[in-house]
């Protein structure tokens, strides 16, 4: 019978996807950064494409209930509300299971608008979010080639998280 590892590992990985339909007339938020463009995001609350996926990374990596349990779109308590109050909950539980974000890495796929003009100021708004630097945060922005879906918004995220523990040692240990 193999036998159980009951001690906390010292990292773990978490993944999330989200998709959202552009819809004319609403504003476009990605990253917690408002975008000019002619459509935003539809869905319940802001419709953050990335910040949701981030979210259930987040989430994934210390296996919480994904952000649809959490937050039930049918609630009308979330309706247009600001994703970051998603993200803070999501973090809030990383911090109770004891661990903190080593880093994160994000792909965006969407035909319009480009993402590359936007990505810096995106990059550092979720570092700040997720209280790591701006260099922990990885954003690659890619068009929808070939898929045909011309109208959506798509984002994966992969997630690192390390032992809060472990995280204070080696920043003590590098200080000597
Ligand atoms: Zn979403």
């Amino acid at each position: 019978m193999p036998t159980t590892n009951h001690r906390r590992p010292t990292t773990r990985i978490g993944y999330g996807f989200d998709s959202h339909e552009f819809r004319a007339g609403i504003p476009l938020k990605i990253g917690g950064i408002a975008l000019a463009h002619d459509k935003g995001l539809g869905g319940h609350s802001d419709g953050d494409v990335l910040l949701h996926a981030i979210t259930d990374a987040l989430l994934g990596a210390v296996a919480a209930p994904d952000i649809g349990a959490l937050f039930l779109p049918s609630d009308p308590k979330w309706k247009g509300a600001d994703s970051v109050v998603f993200l803070h909950e999501a973090l809030k539980r990383v911090r109770g299971a004891g661990y903190r974000v080593a880093n994160v890495d994000a792909s965006l796929i969407m035909a319009a608008p480009r993402i590359g003009p936007h990505a810096a100021e995106i990059r550092s708004r979720v570092a700040r979010l997720l209280g790591v630097r701006a260099d922990c945060v990885g954003l690659k922005a890619k068009t929808p080639e070939g898929l045909n879906l011309e109208n959506a918004a798509i984002a994966h995220v992969a997630v690192l998280l390390e032992k809060a523990a472990a995280a204070r040692r080696s920043r003590k240990k590098s200080k000597t």
